[in-house]
């Protein structure tokens, strides 16, 4: 393995991510975790934790982003996601389009063009109903694991379409349709497509085009990879690790 010269961390709403890259960019580790309530030392925990597992005796220059970024005192840079998950993206797949990333607690649509360079961005950080927290609240209301939402949704026969405009809401709109006996499968594919079509709006906002990426932990649903390129037909595209971007493009910045 190349030797680590750079760290990256994206202190997220609901995961924390390190990453590590060598001199040439390339990523040679990474630690990923639940965001606990005390981030400054989980930052400092996780750091220290990837040096260690890379054998190295101290952390190497490291630039933070996500929400925590102010809390982590190790890093020298804090850059915002916008700017560090379009580096990231960037870099590993060599190629421009519009990035939308989809975390637990926001949503951003990102153009980027032929350079590298961002055109436009737009954001949601007011609204669940547009973010992983509307799968997140509803795989535990329906005692089904995030991780199986999204191949649930695919195998579903039908789709129950879900109209409110809110998480609590939309809540109660599933309590009501199990009440009545609804397909669970059904409920979750609605869901999905209630989700994806407040994403693509939002995508719209700063300019599709192809090809459409993905990024965040919800790029690892295949429901809403499906979706997504079913409401634009676009083809979609993931980078390799699209949860780790924003922590890679931030290690590609301490680099700099
Ligand atoms: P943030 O950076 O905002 O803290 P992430 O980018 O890590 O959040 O995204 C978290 C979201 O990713 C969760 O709300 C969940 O919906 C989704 N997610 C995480 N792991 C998986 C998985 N294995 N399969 C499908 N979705 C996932």
């Amino acid at each position: 393995m190349t030797h680590p010269a750079a760290f990256g961390i994206d202190a997220g709403s609901t995961t924390c991510k390190v990453v590590a890259v060598d001199a040439a960019g390339n990523l040679v580790g990474s630690r990923l975790e639940a965001t606990r309530p005390r981030l400054e030392e989980q930052a400092a925990a996780l750091l220290a934790g990837l040096a260690a597992d890379l054998g190295l005796a101290s952390t190497p220059p490291a630039t933070a982003t996500g929400y925590g970024r102010q809390l982590v005192r190790e890093a020298a840079r804090k850059v915002t996601e916008i700017t560090c998950h379009a580096r990231g993206a960037f870099r590993a797949l060599g190629h421009g389009g519009t990035l939308v990333d989809i975390g637990g607690q926001d949503a951003k649509a990102i153009r980027i063009d032929a350079t590298g360079r961002t055109v436009d961005f737009a954001m949601n950080d007011k609204c669940a109903a547009g973010t992983g927290r509307l799968l997140e609240h509803t795989a535990a209301r329906l005692g089904v694991a995030v991780a199986d939402l999204g191949n649930r949704a695919l195998a579903a026969g039908n789709e129950e379409p879900i109209s409110s405009t809110c998480t609590v809401f939309a809540e109660s709109e599933i309590i009501s349709l199990i009440g009545r006996g609804a397909d669970l499968d059904a409920i979750i594919r609605g869901l999905h497509r209630s989700l994806v079509g407040r994403i693509v709006a939002m995508a719209r906002t700063v300019g599709l085009t192809p090809p459409l990426i993905l990024s965040g932990g919800v790029a690892l649903n295949p429901g809403v990879r499906a979706m997504m390129q079913e409401a634009t037909g676009m083809t979609v595209i993931l980078p390799p690790h699209p949860q780790l971007m924003g922590a890679y493009g931030a290690a590609l910045l301490a680099l700099d």
